[in-house]
């Protein structure tokens, strides 16, 4: 992590004390996480207003606790509202759709050291490891909060009706510019059929690259949001 990609020197992330919960706070801090790069520092306040976002950078700028933060802190935050009847209710409130098992593995293990202080409020699976019965019974008795699935795998477990999206808060398509290529487009245009998507859920479409393919999941995902391009060395 190079210091140009940071949002400047001086901010820390308790410039998000007001936004983010203490116990996300101490997380970062036991990661080395000292400052928000410039993604997460333009991404994060943004996505908790629960706008669709689509952020372009660079590979290594830090995309993943750009949208794992702000979905943990949502998470948290509908948890603790005591007057929720929501609060008590366990379901499935994001997805992280990621094109290969092995960088789904990736982003579980950051998101499960992000969350580290929540474990009791917050569960996480990656549904692209472990065998699909196993996977069954997990996905059908404890509704983990988090779910991280490449999309083969996420639509698989819709179409067996094992994993239920009707609560869902928030989806990411995380490499953008890659889940296309890795031949993943007629999956993504069932799970976004209607099917099985609620009418009203946040979008995060995270890519290194704009590509035409980015393009194309844009109009396919995305409801009027903001967009992120961020150029190496711009703030
Ligand atoms: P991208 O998805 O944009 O390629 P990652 O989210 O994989 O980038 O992050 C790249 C690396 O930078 C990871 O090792 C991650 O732990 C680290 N990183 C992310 N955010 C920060 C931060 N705010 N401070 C320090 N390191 C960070
Ligand atoms: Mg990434």
């Amino acid at each position: 992590m190079v210091e140009s990609r940071l949002v400047d020197a001086k901010a820390t992330f308790t410039i998000f004390s007001h936004l983010l919960d203490a116990r996300l706070l101490r997380a970062l801090a036991d990661m080395g996480f000292a400052r928000p790069t410039l993604v997460q520092a333009k991404a994060i306040p943004l996505a908790l207003e629960s706008k669709d976002i689509l952020a372009r950078a660079q590979t290594g700028s830090g995309k993943t606790a750009a949208y794992c933060i702000p979905i943990a802190q949502k998470i948290l935050n509908a948890k603790s509202s005591v007057d929720s009847e929501d609060a008590l209710y366990q379901a499935t409130r994001a997805l992280i759709l990621i094109p290969t098992r092995e960088l789904a593995q990736q982003v579980t293990i950051s998101l499960k050291e992000l969350l580290k202080y929540c474990e009791k409020e917050i569960s996480c699976v990656n549904v692209s490891a472990g065998t699909t019965s196993h996977l069954q019974r997990t996905l059908l008795s404890d509704k983990p909060d988090i779910v991280v699935a490449t999309p083969t795998r996420a639509l698989a477990l819709l179409q067996s009706k094992t994993l239920l999206l009707t609560d869902l808060e928030s989806l990411v398509i995380d490499e953008a510019d890659l889940i296309l290529s890795y031949g993943h487009d007629e999956t993504i245009r069932q799970i976004f059929s209607g099917m099985y998507l609620p009418k009203v859920f946040q979008s995060f479409l995270m890519s290194a690259t704009m590509t035409e393919d980015v393009e194309l999941l844009k109009g396919l995902t995305l409801r009027n949001p903001v967009i992120l391009r961020l150029e190496q060395g711009e703030d």
